[in-house]
């Protein structure tokens, strides 16, 4: 069952090397860069200008999209444009969709052809229908017939493939057999794969995409499983797709590639985002750079699994812990703890806490840290913890406090307490003391440590209990070379062999980086790859992201990073694809605007699509679809489902709206929100 050497450190999967062009992609080669060209690739001029421009700034590979025959053909104008602007050695990729000639013809001119298994030769019609063992049989042959051309061309050429397979976009055979699932994106994968082989063919990169990072996440893992069972070793092509702009397709885009890389899968990434796709190469090169700083660092030994289905989510159970105005429980969203830096400043950071703006993502608990008995007596006089809708308040211990120091402020507090305290594996006995503390006064433990000192921990910590407790690690404290990923799964399975339901607090801190710098891009990286990770393995409670100095964006960045792992919702949602030289629309303005009128709608999906070439289903679990359906003209969808065709584009605002009140799924917007 397993996808990966360890699920605790880093160890990259050694998978055969494939050349594109002249350059290698997995083997031991660093982690490739590549994204896409947003013009019309039969405008030849701009495609170079862009490709150009993506190399200038890092990209290592070009994907350019070949709707049909003549855009196929102009790929060779292309790679001689690139060649004499000095860039020959940057490869390009032809993107092909429904058309075998397009495909065909690309080969001839390009080091790569990246054909869809959803839709090569496929006309996808959404057809309910059974298909017996032996009509399912007839569609492989005919598959057979309608791809085996590309792949003898690409093997006498020297080309390489991809099998690019996107969760919308499941063949109808696909769909009817195995369903919208991780395993029918496998299997759709595989069936190319094994005609590939049949004719000698291995140039081949796998991708697994979905704009939902589980689902993705899942995808590849079950086809590594399934690649290993049948000692293929293909290289992975990572990406979420349709993961939209700013912050949040950074988040998702990390989230999803970054959980992956640091399980050491993944040989090239394309970060998708609706923004000029030379901005999606720094993020790329970050999250390449943080996975390829673990390499070599992984463990030495196999290892034990952890006991995680790694394949189908299922969040941790825990205990339920009151803390409060909230609470920690399986049936309640993760919740979300800005930190002070000082006693001094819980007032100020309260008081920055309750700006409107902050009214669909408030910080539920303020993390303040102590170092004297002064400290405490400063936090006595702070007014807003004396609310009735006081935050709980974690007090982060110095090592030299005692439990009879705290007692007093326990004794009094008017709001929900957590005491944070690290505790070294042989600590069982201050342990037990401050939890009979915690106890005894109606507040809480949080136990800090390393997943060695957990281990030495075990037997204190279920002399707890449960409802008085919960567990984090710093990142302080852990020792060697176990990435805080893979630390938080330890102390998970730690906690499931010692019985205990404690709930767990994700802490970033600049001691969990995995290669942290001081810019906002590399600390949201960071935060995605540690909490974004975890909550896609179903673990975690409570989160904290305590690399930012400012307590509103640090509650901001909190939710956000909820959004994207799916944990918990807090505004509307927008998947909104990469654009391409296929888009009928300007995507990126497009999707500003729509945002800037629906973004209050929270728990609404939106999705926006430049085409529909991917199919309604790559909108997946979207409410409302707005999608380019002929110059000038979109298309707009409830569901899966294209309710209203051919609108002019300038109304179609009006009616995305009016439809979404239709659906009574409005809201007026608040001031705040204006
Ligand atoms: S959905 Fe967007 S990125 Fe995908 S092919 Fe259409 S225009 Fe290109």
């Amino acid at each position: 069952m397993a996808y990966c050497a360890s699920r605790f450190h880093t160890v990259r999967r050694l998978t055969r090397e494939v050349a594109v062009g002249s350059i290698m992609v997995g083997g031991r080669n660093p982690v490739r860069i590549q994204s896409m060209t947003t013009s019309d690739t039969q405008d030849v001029a701009a495609t170079v200008r862009q490709s150009v421009a993506l190399a200038e700034v890092g990209c290592e590979i070009v994907r350019v999209t070949a709707p049909n025959v003549q855009a196929a053909r102009c790929l060779g104008d292309i790679r001689a444009g690139l060649t004499a602007a000095g860039w020959g050695g940057i490869p390009i990729v032809a993107d092909i969709h429904f058309l075998p000639q397009a495909a065909m013809e690309a080969v001839e001119h390009v080091e790569k052809v990246r054909v869809n298994p959803g839709n090569y030769a496929d006309k996808k019609r959404f057809a309910v229908r059974d298909y017996s063992d032996a009509d399912y049989e007839r569609e492989l042959q005919r598959l057979h017939e309608a791809f085996s051309p590309l792949v003898k061309r690409s093997r006498e050429l020297g080309r390489s493939m991809r099998i690019g397979t996107n969760h919308g976009s499941l063949s109808d055979r696909i769909m009817n057999r195995y369903g919208d699932t991780p395993l029918g994106m496998v299997e759709s994968a595989l069936e190319f794969l094994r005609i590939a082989e049949s004719h000698g063919f291995r140039e081949i990169i796998l991708s697994m995409k979905s704009s939902n990072p589980k689902v993705m996440i899942e995808a590849y893992r079950l086809l590594v499983e399934r690649m290993d069972g049948e000692d293929m070793h293909y290289p992975l092509h990572l990406g979420v797709t349709e993961a939209g702009d700013g912050e949040d397709g950074r988040i998702k885009g990390s989230i999803g590639i970054g959980s992956l890389l640091m399980d050491g899968l993944g040989d090239t990434i394309r970060v998708s985002l609706t923004e000029d796709s030379v901005y999606e190469i720094p993020v790329a090169r970050a999250l390449a750079d943080k996975a390829m700083s673990l390499w070599g660092k992984g463990a030495q030994k196999p290892e034990a699994a952890d006991s995680i289905d790694p394949y189908h989510f299922e969040r941790r159970v825990v205990a339920e812990l009151a803390l409060g105005s909230c609470a920690v429980g399986p049936e309640q969203p993760p919740r979300v703890i800005v930190r002070a830096a000082a006693a001094g400043q819980a007032e100020a950071a309260l008081e920055a806490l309750r700006s409107p703006l902050l009214k669909d993502t408030p910080a539920e608990g303020l993390l303040v840290p102590v170092a004297t008995a002064q400290d405490l007596q400063t936090l006595l006089q702070v007014e807003g913890l004396r609310r009735a809708d006081a935050l709980f308040l974690v007090l982060e211990l110095a090592p030299g406090l005692t439990p009879a120091d705290l007692a007093p402020f326990l004794t009094g507090a008017s709001c929900r307490v957590v005491l944070l305290r690290a505790f070294g594996a042989a600590d069982g006995a201050p342990l037990a003391a401050w939890a009979a503390l915690a106890r005894g006064t109606g507040h809480i433990l949080a136990v800090d440590g390393s997943p060695a000192d957990f281990i030495g921990l075990s037997g204190a910590l279920a002399g707890v209990g449960e409802g008085a407790l919960m567990v984090t690690c710093s990142g302080a404290r852990a020792e060697g070379p176990e990435h805080p990923v893979g630390a938080y799964r330890r102390i998970t399975e730690v906690l499931r062999q010692a019985g205990s339901r404690a709930p767990i607090w994700i802490r970033n801190t600049a001691a969990t980086s995995v290669r942290g710098d001081n810019s906002f891009l590399s600390r949201l990286i960071e935060a995605s790859f540690l909490t974004g990770s975890l909550l896609c393995d179903g673990i975690g409670d409570l989160v904290s992201i305590e690399t930012e100095a400012d307590p509103a964006r640090s509650a901001r960045l909190s939710y956000n990073v909820l959004q994207g792992a799916g944990a918990r919702i807090s505004k509307a949602e927008f998947v909104a694809c990469p654009s391409c030289g296929r888009t009928l629309f300007d995507l990126q303005t497009t999707t500003q605007r729509i945002r800037s009128q629906t973004a209050h709608l929270k728990g609404v999906k939106i999705a926006i699509m430049g085409c529909i070439v991917n199919g309604p289903g790559e909108m997946a679990d979207a409410d409302f679809g707005y999608v380019g359906g002929a110059p000038g003209k979109i298309n707009l969808y409830v569901g899966k489902q294209c309710v209203q065709y051919n609108i002019p584009q300038g109304d179609a605002d009006a009616r995305l709206i009016a439809l979404i009140k239709e659906h009574k799924k409005w809201a007026e917007p608040e001031p705040a929100h204006a």
